[in-house]
């Protein structure tokens, strides 16, 4: 038995057809942990829907209304990337209700996983590039509305940058100084102006991703640290950046929550990424973010965004991976 929950349902199929969002992962990420032994069936927990009135902690009520009553425009829709239909709009409600029950459980156990979740590109007023809802901004401002917690930080690993999260939490932000380079790397010297690591924050929510530069979407709306990665970025020189950024934002501020954004496409052979992250430097990079907050006692929510490996089953074993590197961090419980 985990230490920890894992937050899934039948639901999260996503009923979108022949498409390079693999939809039927969720399940088959499920159904290989139990095959695996990682865990077992007492360790999932099966969310709720969120509420309308938790989705509106995000979105806009013009928004909101447009799925629930099928009028989005065809513009809207084509930006979504993902045929609409009510069964969809049923889908990414539980997603959101999955990682609102996550956030619930991490404050509770220290870690805990949504076998979904992790729509980044969702903004308050319109969903882009296969999200429809921007559920970790949902589960945030749920727990803050409940007194859960006063701040987050989100750690966006998906190999898009996380422009919808960075629009939602802009808040007051201010830029400010760029952050010092990363002298492990080599990156520095290769492209001296392309490895821009951003540094930008003042609000409750603080927003880290770390990107391929060149990919979707085109627009980034600054993060308060936005580490732009140029193509081909291997396991050594990704890491390294990673530990700079989770530091550098650490040393700012304060989370009471972080939520990780897990995404599976920073790998070699994914479609839709030009970074080239083996398996094991995949499960690396959990481990880093997953060693970082538990040194620090704060609690992490993991949620899975994109994975779009040519071969699906890749996808479904790196995912698999982010739990099994949760188990082995988070093994010695709470007493230790
Ligand atoms: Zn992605």
């Amino acid at each position: 038995m985990l230490l920890f929950k894992l937050i899934y349902s039948n639901g999260y199929y996503l009923p979108i057809g022949a498409h390079v969002f693999p939809a039927e992962k969720y399940r088959l990420i499920h159904d290989r942990l139990l095959a695996s032994g990682v865990a077992e069936a007492t360790d999932f927990l099966e969310p709720e829907p969120a509420t309308d009135q938790d989705i509106l902690l995000v979105h806009t009520p013009e928004y909101v209304h447009k799925l629930r009553t099928g009028t989005l425009s065809p513009l809207e829709e084509m930006e979504l990337e993902i045929p609409y239909s009510p069964e969809l709009v049923e889908a990414f409600w539980l997603a959101a209700g999955g990682s609102i029950l996550a956030a619930r459980q991490a404050l509770t156990d220290r870690v805990s996983i949504n076998i979904g979740g992790g729509f980044h590109h969702a903004f308050p007023d319109h969903g882009e590039g296969f999200c429809m809802i921007h559920d970790v901004a949902v589960a945030i401002r749920r727990m803050q509305r409940d007194g859960r917690i006063r701040t987050a930080m989100t750690v966006d690993c998906d190999v898009h940058h996380g422009n919808g999260t960075a629009a939602i939490f802009a808040g007051t932000r201010t830029r400010s100084e760029p952050l010092p380079s990363v002298s492990t790397s080599p990156l520095n010297r290769e492209q001296p102006t392309a490895n821009t690591m951003r540094r930008t924050h003042e609000g409750d929510v603080f927003t880290i991703s770390l990107h391929q530069h060149n990919n979707y979407p085109a627009v980034k709306p600054p993060s308060s640290i936005d580490v732009d990665l140029p193509d081909g970025v291997g396991d050594d020189d990704y890491l390294a950046w990673l530990d700079n950024a989770l530091s550098s934002g650490l040393r700012q501020f304060e989370p009471d929550l972080l939520c990780y954004i897990a995404g599976a496409d920073p790998y070699r052979e994914d479609q839709l990424g030009g970074l080239s992250l083996t398996m094991e430097g995949l499960k690396k990079r959990d481990e880093l973010v997953f060693r970082v907050a538990r040194a620090r006692d704060i609690p992490v929510m993991v949620t899975f965004a994109g994975g779009y490996a040519r071969n699906v089953e890749d996808t479904v074993a790196i995912q698999c991976n982010t739990v099994s590197a949760a188990k082995e961090v988070f093994v010695r419980g709470l007493s230790s």
